[in-house]
C-alpha cells in the first residue's frame, strides 16, 4: 500500500479495552463501596457498568452525544442504576479516570507491529476518541508512546471520530494529504467509514471475526481487513 503514515486507533486496536476497563472499574468501585449496601457481586456490577457505557459510546458513534458528554453520563447512570447515592458519582468518576490513565493491557503483537512499521519508515500517529492526557499516559505505561510522532486524541483535536473534521485537523497537524495516510482501527464506524469519508485509506482490524463476519468485499478496494496485528506489517 502506497502511503507515508499510519493513524492507529488505541482501544481494542493497541490496548485491550475490556481488561483495562475492568481494572479502572474495580478501583473506582472500591472508592464508593462503603457509601451504600448492595448484594450485587463485583462481576454483576461490572456487567451493568459495561452495558451502560457500551450503549452510550455506541450512541456517540452515531452522533447522539459527544465522547466528552459520555464521560459525564455513564458514571451518573451507573450510580443511579445500582441505587447508590448521588454523592458517589464524583468519587467514582475521578477514581475511574485516575486509574484508567494507568491501564495498559496490550493487544497481542501491538508493540512488535509498531516497531516493525517504524523500521519500515512509516510515520506513526495515534488517533483515538478520549482524553488526551489519559491516552498518552496509557501509551507511556504500555511502552508504546515512543513509537508515535504525535497523538491525535478527540478532546485535544476538538472533534470525535468519525467526524470528518477530526481527520482533517489531524492531517493539518502532520502536514500530510489524505491519500498519504492509512487509518487502522477496530471500529467500522469511527475508524473505517470516518477515514474513508475523509479520503484516507483504511484497514479494518476485525479482532473478533467469530462475532463479526468479514465485511471486506473483495470486489471493492475501499478498505482492507486484518484479523491480527502482525498482518499489518505484511500489507504495509
Ligand atoms: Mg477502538
Amino acid at each position: 500500500m502506497l502511503c507515508k503514515a499510519v493513524f492507529i486507533d488505541i482501544d481494542d486496536t493497541l490496548l485491550d479495552y475490556i481488561p483495562c476497563c475492568r481494572e479502572a472499574f474495580d478501583a473506582a468501585m472500591q472508592e464508593i463501596r462503603a457509601m451504600h449496601h448492595t448484594d450485587l457481586t463485583e462481576d454483576e456490577l461490572f456487567a451493568i457498568f459495561f452495558s451502560i457505557s457500551g450503549r452510550l459510546f455506541s450512541e456517540a458513534k452515531h452522533g447522539l452525544h459527544t465522547v466528552a458528554e459520555v464521560m459525564e453520563l455513564y458514571p451518573q447512570e451507573f450510580v443511579d442504576t445500582i441505587g447508590y447515592p448521588d454523592t458517589s458519582v464524583e468519587p467514582f468518576k475521578q477514581a475511574f479516570r485516575a486509574n484508567w490513565g494507568k491501564t495498559h493491557t496490550l493487544v497481542p503483537g501491538a508493540k512488535e507491529t509498531l516497531q516493525a512499521l517504524k523500521q519500515k519508515g512509516y510515520r506513526l500517529f495515534a488517533a483515538s476518541n478520549s482524553f488526551g492526557h489519559l491516552q498518552r499516559s496509557r501509551l507511556q505505561y504500555a511502552g508504546l508512546l515512543p513509537y508515535f510522532e504525535d497523538t491525535y486524541i478527540s478532546m485535544d483535536i476538538g472533534y470525535d471520530k468519525p467526524d470528518i473534521r477530526f481527520y482533517q485537523e489531524a492531517l493539518r497537524r502532520c502536514q500530510l494529504s489524505p491519500d498519504e495516510v492509512v487509518m487502522v482501527g477496530d471500529s467500522m464506524t469511527t475508524d473505517i467509514l470516518g477515514a474513508i469519508n475523509a479520503g484516507l485509506k483504511a484497514i479494518y482490524f476485525n479482532r473478533r471475526p467469530q462475532d463479526t463476519p468479514s465485511t471486506a468485499d473483495s470486489n471493492t478496494t475501499e478498505y482492507q481487513e486484518i484479523q491480527s496485528l502482525d498482518l499489518l506489517v505484511k500489507i504495509l
